[in-house]
Order: C-alpha cells, then structure tokens, then sequence
C-alpha cells in the first residue's frame, strides 16, 4: 500500500477536470483499510472513497486522501430453489457485473446495464433504470467506519435507501468505505418492461423476452441516448427528478399543460428534470468549454478541459432558471466534492 503525493485525478474521473489531489492511495483488501488508517497522511474528515469517478464533480483541487476502491470478487454465499445470493468486491465495475449476471443467467439486475461506476457505489444512490432500483435486489453490505476502523454490516433497512438517495449520501456521507455488496437475484424470469422506452423498443423489434436480449436492449437504448464519457467527459443524470406535491402540478398544469408527471406516494408526483431543463432551453447550450447535452438535458458535459467550479457554475444557472420559471429546487446527483 502506497500513499502518492499531488495526483491527477483527471484519469480517476468521467468528468476529467484538471484536477489534483494531495494523497492517493488504491485499496485492494478491505483489511488495507486500517493500515491505512495509521498513515499520518490520513484524516477521516478529508478523506474520499472513489469507485468508478463517475458520480463525482471535484470543484478545484482536493486536500486529502483519495482511496480508489479496487476490492474485488464475486462469491456465491447462499442458493435456493428460486434465488442466489452473490458477495461482490465493491471495486467490481457495475456493467461487468451485470454482464456476468446475464451470463449466468440470474435475473434482476439486467435494467440496470451500462450504468457507469462500481458495485459498491450503487447503493450509495441506489442507482435506478427502466423501473428498477438497486434496493430490488439488495440484501446487505458491509462497511468500514472511517473514523473508528469497525466493520459494519448494513442491512436495506439501514441504508435508507430512498429515490436515487441513501443513508450514505446523507447522514454517513464519506463515512464509511463500502468493502462489499451482496445481493439476492432470481433464478427464474422475472422481468420488468413496463417502462415506456423499453416497451416500444420491445414491440418494435418484436423481441423475444429473454435475459441476454432485455440486457441487450437495455444497452443499446441507453447508448443511443447518452455520450459516452470516454468521448464527452460526463458523469450520467447530474440532476434528480424533483418530487412536488400534486397541489403544485394542478396549479404548473395551467400554465404547462403538456408537463409530464408520474403519481408517488404521498400525493406527490416526480416531474422529469429533463423537461424542466429542456423548457429553459438549455439542452445543446454552450458556456465557455462545458454545457448541456444535445440530446439530453440532464446530462452536462466538459467539452474543453474545463475546470469543476465551471461545471459547478453551470449547474447553479440551471437551478436558479429552472427555480425562476417552475419554483421546483432541483437537486444534484451527482457528489459535489
Ligand atoms: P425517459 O424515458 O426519457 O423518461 C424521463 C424520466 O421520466 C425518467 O427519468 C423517469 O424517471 C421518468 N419516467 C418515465 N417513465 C416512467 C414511468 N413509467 N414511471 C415512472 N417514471 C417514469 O428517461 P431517460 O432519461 O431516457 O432515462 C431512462 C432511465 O435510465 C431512467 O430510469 C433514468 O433514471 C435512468 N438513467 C439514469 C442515469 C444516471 O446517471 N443515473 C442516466 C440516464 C438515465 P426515473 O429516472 O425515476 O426512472
């Protein structure tokens, strides 16, 4: 183990700003952890766990420890009739994971291909697509508290798990270090295909249900409508789909009577940020060397090398246009560092 002074991050994040941090370390055993933990370069208070980077905007250069997450492993700890239950390393990349999952043929995870990041920062957000949530199919995970050095095991309950949110992203926010997920998968079909892009896409092709073909599709709906990191540095949705309360909608749906919605709990609705976003005409814009998607609103993008505060900026002009025009706050995905 080997602690690195002024690292480039630009390699370690999909929104690749030029950016430094002061320590980096990579864990490959979730054991390593308290080795770490004696390093005087270590402070529990400015120390990140990185997975994939693909969730992350660094504002400007990062004055702790970064410890790349690169725990591997995938262990069946448990069978049955109708389920499996799967241990894997937090540093497993999620796509490669699910493509194993296919392979086997263990249904639950196929509508959630191609999300970019690792396994264990899926639960962080409870990473969703196509009507599915991570939450679905977990069972439990375990943690390393940063500021103790104790292993923690977290069932659903107490992750807190919420719509693209979980007690990690709130209370425990770079807290602990997640070591490993495990997660119940089903041994027979049970697919989801409700949702409207994957049902045209079912009908037009005529697709036979299978796994191998949900997971195919899946893939190739999602590439045709969002870039690529490696050819335009993103980090996926950088925005949540705001929640409001169905008294607000009647009263937007005056003035926007095309405002899409879907029902919630609780008499509220979500509203897609996309369409807020859209609706401002921001979608394809420029600033400077970052801006918005021209195909997707949610989604923006570092065209030229341009810093984190530039992007920060650009997200805070969102909200407040979107804030002005609907009065909905939305909230960021993506972990502001
Ligand atoms: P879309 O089909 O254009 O739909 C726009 C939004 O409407 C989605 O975000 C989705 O919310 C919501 N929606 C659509 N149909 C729905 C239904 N039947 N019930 C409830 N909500 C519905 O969405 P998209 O942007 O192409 O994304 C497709 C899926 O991939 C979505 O689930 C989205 O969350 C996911 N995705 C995730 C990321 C990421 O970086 N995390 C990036 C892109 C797409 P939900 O988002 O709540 O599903």
């Amino acid at each position: 183990m080997i602690i690195q002074k002024n690292i480039s991050l630009d390699q370690h994040h999909t929104f690749r700003c030029p950016i430094k941090t002061q320590f980096f370390t990579t864990l490959s055993r979730a054991a390593d952890i308290q080795t770490i933990q004696q390093q005087p370069e270590f402070d529990a208070n400015q120390t990140v766990i990185l997975g994939g980077g693909s969730n992350i905007l660094f504002r400007q250069h990062f004055p702790g420890l970064i410890i790349q997450n690169k725990i591997k492993g995938i262990e069946q700890i448990q069978k049955n009739k109708h389920h499996v239950w799967l241990q894997i390393g937090a540093g497993e990349n999620w796509h490669e994971f699910v493509r194993y999952c296919v392979q086997q043929q263990y249904y639950g995870v196929e509508n959630l291909s191609l999300i970019p990041g690792t396994v264990g920062a899926a639960p962080i957000q409870n990473i969703g697509a196509y009507g599915v949530q991570l939450e679905d199919v977990f069972d439990h995970l375990n943690a390393i508290d940063l500021h103790t050095g104790q292993s923690q095991r977290f069932s659903a309950e107490q992750c807190e798990f919420g719509y693209r949110n979980s007690v990690f992203k709130s209370r425990f926010k770079n807290r602990f270090c997640i070591t490993n997920v495990t997660l119940k998968l089903s041994l027979t079909p049970t697919f989801q295909c409700q949702y409207p892009a994957l049902k045209s896409h079912i009908s037009e092709h005529k697709m036979e249900l299978t796994l191998n073909n949900l997971h195919q599709a899946i893939i190739q709906i999602r590439s045709s409508k969002l870039p690529c990191p490696k050819q335009l540095p993103n980090a996926g949705s950088f925005f949540k789909n705001p929640f409001i309360q169905h008294a607000q909608l009647q009263s937007l749906k005056k003035q926007f009577p095309n405002m899409p919605y879907f029902p919630e709990h609780q008499n509220q609705v979500k509203v897609p940020a996309a369409w807020l976003i859209e609706q401002c005409q921001f979608k394809g814009k420029r600033f400077g060397p970052v801006g918005i998607h021209e195909q997707h609103a949610l989604v923006l993008i570092n065209y030229d090398n341009g810093s984190g505060d530039q992007l920060h900026d650009l997200a805070q002009h969102i909200t407040a246009t979107v804030k002005e025009k609907f009065d909905i706050l939305l909230e960021k995905e993506v972990n502001i560092i």
